[in-house]
């Protein structure tokens, strides 16, 4: 049973696609909830009969009732595999208030799976702490791509690389559409606008009702004209003793000219050696990222990976030195990074791969591409168009 409680709505009309719809994964993000709490509201005040089924459930319960982005630990880093074996198994015992929320959690997607036909779609609704123009987090497998691609918004690729156990991984792992969708500031009536027109889309575009211009037009308003793809090149960490500052007020996704001072660090001027866009610059006290460095991706690189991942061009990598597969399945490889480092990332990437630190000499990459459950969406409109 789904705690009531966690369901803010339900909506069955005829049988088809299911569409999940998350929010308030982090308790002080409460834009998706209202605007899924509105969406359900007018579906079933105007007796809309939707083409599939619809679910929009609350995250982190307990964060949510307090306003707070957790309280004993992150909820969106807790889905690793090591957990989730002992959930299956039996064994998990809850010891945080977020562990908890993870078991529940766990069971009413379960839930979900066991009763509705699919295919699924599952989307996370969050909102950031500074201002932003709306933005999808994408892990990079080609479903999610061509799902995504119908949204106006900016898309952020692979951040997989750099967020250890979102809830979105976990289920992008077992082969389903799933991904992140940001709508902005947290307490900025635009985020839950957005939120709200999203919501809207994401139903047409999987053909749960009918298209109208409206909710795509407001997007693509609201993101300035910023679309496509865009990838993570590099993270600027922080340690705990560090100072770091962000000068002016940079925006998501701004073009950061050569040589521009931009941001100050230890007590030293921050200059680009080369231009780039910056990403999730950080203007709060809190945090281990000092900001992100992102490029668009060209059309051609995402056209070259498609077909090379369609045609299992990955199975010529352990043929090299230093990789070898990590299982029977071959679903991951493990790379020595001494050995292979001639071998740039963005290969791995081009091929569907996308690396977790094994240890010092070793990484564990895992392909997207293995567990996609390519047959369930077949016929679906958006992956014609
Ligand atoms: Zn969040």
């Amino acid at each position: 049973m789904i705690q009531k409680e966690r369901l803010i709505g339900k909506l069955s009309g005829k049988q088809g696609p299911c569409l999940i719809m998350i929010g308030g994964v982090h308790g002080n993000e409460a834009s998706g909830v209202k605007a899924l709490s509105r969406v359900c509201h007018e579906l079933q005040e105007s007796k809309t009969e939707l083409q599939g089924s619809f679910y929009a459930l609350k995250g982190n319960l307990a964060a949510l009732t307090q306003q707070k982005r957790y309280l004993d630990t992150d909820l969106n880093r807790l889905w690793n595999r090591k957990i989730i074996k002992e959930v299956q198994a039996g064994t998990f015992q809850a010891q945080t208030a977020e562990e908890n929320e993870l078991q529940q959690l766990y069971s009413a997607l379960q839930e979900i799976l066991q009763t509705e036909a699919g295919p699924f779609y599952f989307i996370d609704l969050h909102t950031t702490s500074a201002q932003t123009i709306p933005f999808l987090t994408v892990n990079d497998a080609l479903l999610n791509r061509a799902f995504t691609l119908h949204y106006p918004v900016p898309i952020i690729l692979g951040i997989e690389e750099y967020i250890q156990g979102p809830l979105l991984s976990y289920i992008n792992e077992l082969g389903y559409v799933a991904f992140g969708f940001e709508g902005g500031q947290h307490d900025d009536q635009e985020a839950y606008l957005n939120h709200y027109h999203f919501i809207y889309r994401s139903m047409e575009i999987i053909g749960l009702k009918k298209s109208s211009s409206q909710h795509y037009d407001t997007l693509k308003k609201h993101s300035k004209g910023i679309q496509g793809f865009y990838e993570i090149i590099s993270r600027f960490g922080l340690e705990d003793q560090d100072e770091f500052q962000m000068l002016g007020n940079y925006q998501n996704f701004e073009l950061i000219a050569e040589k521009e001072h931009f941001a100050n660090f230890n007590g030293k001027a921050l200059k680009a050696t080369e231009a780039f866009r910056i990403f999730m610059p950080l203007y709060q006290k809190q945090g281990g990222d000092g900001y992100f460095s992102i490029r668009k991706i060209p059309a051609f690189f995402m056209q070259l990976s498609a077909f090379l991942r369609k045609r299992s061009a990955d199975r010529i990598l352990p043929l090299l030195p230093g990789i070898a597969w990590h299982d029977r399945k071959r679903s991951a490889l493990i790379i020595n990074r001494k050995v292979a480092r001639f071998l740039a990332k963005q290969l791995f990437h081009l091929l569907g791969y996308r690396n977790k630190e094994l240890d010092q000499n070793h990484w564990l990459m895992y392909n997207r591409e293995h567990a996609a459950r390519s047959e369930e969406y077949e016929g679906a409109e958006w992956l014609r168009n």
